[in-house]
């Protein structure tokens, strides 16, 4: 109920991610709060992105950014895109705010560029209602305003995305890569997809879902759908990065396992467009002296 949704909320303050708002209620008025208090976040611009590394398990060095949406909400603090991106899906709004996020992300990237910052792809999440026909003109509008080449985007697509018509699907796809930006499978493993999408839809790499990650050192089946989605990425002639890594014992099982790249706390949270400067900047110093 409301009432107790309120009173956790309040238990666990206001700067925690796990707020639990009384809008979450499924109540019409509520939802229709919702949908104003979204609106007005999008005019207001109380969207922030974080960045999180993604590493090579080769050397360990940054060779990619997922942009990550936060909201900024005055009255509640910071809230994770959990807790806002279904509503945003069902009340028409993530197609403006996934426009927000693709120009932010593709303008970040450019300035790290023009900062001589070495140089990474930015990913980019897209909701099913995003895969649109129109979705590649925009994309590529986008690309051309902020003066990133394709190379340097990447679009973070669901197993779901895939299934929803899969005809109109794989056009969309298509016409993406002919831009030529990178399009990964994002939480791989938790969806309905058979493996023959994987043939058809024009696909760069896997993300194996962090639930698998997790649970690699305490449970034999996860350990084993890790190996066995990391070959079938080497067979189909995709990379394949895992997300979610926390600890060391994670990070030598995916190593010893060829995994190619890896995502996680334990090596670098979501962080502000400022912190995440700073770590490039490290990184090119790293680069510097190993030359
Ligand atoms: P995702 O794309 O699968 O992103 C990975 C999520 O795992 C992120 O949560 C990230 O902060 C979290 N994560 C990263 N490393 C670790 C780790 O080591 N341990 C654990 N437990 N979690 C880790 P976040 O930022 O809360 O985002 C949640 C989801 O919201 C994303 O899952 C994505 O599906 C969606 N999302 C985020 N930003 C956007 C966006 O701009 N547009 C759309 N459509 N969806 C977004
Ligand atoms: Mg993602
Ligand atoms: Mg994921
Ligand atoms: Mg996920």
């Amino acid at each position: 109920s409301a009432d107790s949704a309120m009173y956790r909320a309040k238990e666990q303050g206001r700067n925690n991610f796990q707020f639990f708002a009384p809008w979450m209620d499924s109540q019409v008025s509520n939802r229709l709060e919702m949908l104003i208090s979204l609106r007005r976040a999008l005019d207001q611009q109380e969207f922030k992105l974080f960045y999180q590394p993604k590493l090579s398990l080769k050397d360990g060095s940054i060779i990619g950014a997922e942009a990550l949406i936060r909201w900024e909400s005055p009255e509640q603090g910071m809230i994770s895109p959990d807790r806002f991106i279904p509503f945003a899906e069902e009340a028409g709004l993530i197609v403006p705010i996934g426009e927000w996020v693709l120009r932010t992300a593709c303008r970040q990237n450019k300035a790290w560029q023009d900062a001589g910052l070495p140089p990474v792809p930015v990913a980019v999440n897209l909701s099913p209602r995003q895969m649109n026909p129109a979705l590649p003109d925009f994309v590529a509008d986008v690309l051309a305003q902020s003066g990133l080449a394709a190379a340097w985007l990447e679009l973070e697509i669901t197993e779901n995305v895939v299934m929803k018509d899969a005809e109109k699907t794989v056009a969309a796809l298509h016409a993406l890569k002919r831009l030529g930006l990178q399009i990964s499978v994002d939480d791989f493993g938790t969806g309905y997809s058979s493996l023959s999408y994987l043939r058809r839809f024009p696909v760069d790499a896997l993300k194996i879902d962090k639930s698998f990650v997790r649970d690699i050192a305490r449970d034999a089946d996860s350990a084993a759908i890790v190996k066995a989605v990391i070959s079938l990425a080497h067979i189909l002639n995709l990379r394949v990065i895992a997300e979610g890594v926390e600890d060391e014992e994670q990070h030598a099982f995916l190593k010893e396992n060829g995994c190619d790249e890896v995502q996680g706390y334990y090596f670098g949270k979501p962080m502000t467009a400022a912190d995440f400067t700073r770590r490039l900047g490290e990184e090119a110093g790293r680069l510097g002296e190993a030359r």
